[in-house]
């Protein structure tokens, strides 16, 4: 039997248009990955992230265990824990696909290395945005700082690839390495138990992810770019949790738009601009890569010595829906208890923090990042900096 690959999972917890995955079933037998780090986004996930990667691992262990795939589980630095599970089957090979934060960039780099050191194969692949961000360039072979240019510039590229197919399953290779039990590693909370309102918004069934997005392009997407803008609808896919950890892919999306507009003209504009959004997640990450301090650091440097105010009362009303002003109450409220929040409420109640109480952008992005079950680096701190003010692309409000 060929000597395993091991496959490392991040924010890309599908078996479906899945390169790595696909790669490393093509070479032979595979093993899967995951490792519970703390500096795989930079910082430890928030409270509501953790919730939803309990679910979305229980999900992908299933889904690879029918593909014969073993999925191992383990705590700590990504690279450390990759290369001794590599050691410890022996493995022919490591295959992931690509991130594009920061610190995923210098991680990764790093493994490719150690790996390189004891001549173990080490691939990586493109597969969780539309385009990589070096791929979308300005006519003079920069970046863009402006969304609409960039989304043109998207679309000059071409439509992207067709995802690829689930793989065919093989037999599960005859391997055992220690793995920790997803139960011990206390996801999910207990005392108290506050998940019950994340439990009523998200089906934790396989399939919720595709039913949600099949739903959509049913109905909803025929007045989409007019029913986004209000959030008294259910005008929008509510898919940002599955995109966020991966459990569906920008060009799965992509495809299964495109093949609704094509079989209904009625759905052509809303798909269009449904689309546009997409492209905005990638124009975040595009961001975030090419100014990695932007977690840090103002996007605009005249913004650097902005007098923000310190008021701990005030944010913590802001926190709990408790400002007196019912649009911005309502909308803290249900982020607290669904762990999801419409967009427009979003920049409402972003403004409201920065802009009415002139708090930090960084307190109010902190605090989605604890209570979303969406929470994604680049797309948070990207898009706090956009409603502040200060970051790239002015906030038109
Ligand atoms: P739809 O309208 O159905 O859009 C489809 C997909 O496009 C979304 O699922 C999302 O992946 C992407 N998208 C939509 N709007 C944006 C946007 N403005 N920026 C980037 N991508 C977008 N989104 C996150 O996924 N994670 C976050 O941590 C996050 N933090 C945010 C913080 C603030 C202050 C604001 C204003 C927006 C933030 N967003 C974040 C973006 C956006 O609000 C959510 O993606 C969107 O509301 C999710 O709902 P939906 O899936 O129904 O979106």
């Amino acid at each position: 039997m060929a000597a395993p690959s091991i496959v490392l999972f991040r924010r890309d917890l599908r078996v479906a248009d899945n390169p790595a995955l696909t790669a490393a079933m093509q070479a032979g037998p595979a093993v899967a990955l995951y490792v519970l780090d703390d500096d795989a986004d930079g910082r430890p996930l928030g409270g509501a992230a953790r919730w939803w990667l309990h679910h979305a691992l229980e999900r992908l262990g299933g889904r690879l265990a029918a593909l014969g795939v073993p999925l191992v589980l383990r705590r700590g630095g990504q690279n450390e824990q990759a290369m001794a599970v590599a050691e410890s089957v022996r493995a022919g090979g490591l295959y992931w696909n690509r991130r594009y934060t920061p610190w995923g960039v210098r991680a990764d780099t790093e493994l490719k290395a150690s790996a390189k050191e004891i001549g173990l194969k080490a691939e990586s692949f493109a597969a969780n945005y539309l385009c990589e961000p070096w791929q979308v360039q300005t006519k003079q072979g920069g970046w863009f700082k402006v969304f609409t240019p960039y989304y043109k510039a998207t679309l000059a590229l071409g439509e992207p690839s067709a995802p690829l197919p689930v793989p065919a399953a093989q037999r599960a290779p005859a391997l055992d390495p220690a793995s920790d039990r997803l139960a011990d590693w206390g996801l999910l909370p207990t005392k108290p138990d506050w998940a019950g309102g994340l439990r009523e918004a998200w089906p934790a069934e396989a399939g919720a992810g595709e039913a949600r997005l099949a739903h959509f392009l049913d109905e909803a997407v025929r007045k989409y770019g007019t029913a986004r803008n209000r959030p008294d609808l259910d005008g929008t896919s509510a898919l940002s949790p599955y995109l966020a950890f991966g459990e569906l892919s920008p060009r799965q999306i992509w495809a299964a738009t495109r093949y609704a507009q094509d079989a209904d003209p009625a759905k052509a504009a809303g798909g269009d601009s449904f689309l546009r959004e997409v492209v905005w997640r990638d124009f975040c990450s595009n961001l975030l890569y090419h100014f990695p301090e932007l977690g840090e650091r103002p996007f605009q440097a005249k913004f650097a010595d902005f007098p923000w105010a310190d008021d701990p009362v005030a944010l913590k009303a802001w926190q709990g829906g408790e400002t007196g002003y019912p649009w911005i109450d309502a909308g803290m409220r249900q982020l607290w208890h669904t762990g999801w929040m419409h967009n427009r409420v979003r920049m409402g109640v972003a403004s409201f923090l920065t802009k009415h109480l002139l708090l930090h952008w960084q307190a109010g992005e902190a605090w989605f990042w604890d209570t979303l079950v969406d929470a994604d680096p680049a797309q948070n701190i990207a898009n706090w900096q956009w409603v502040a003010g200060c970051g790239a692309d002015a906030a038109p409000y």
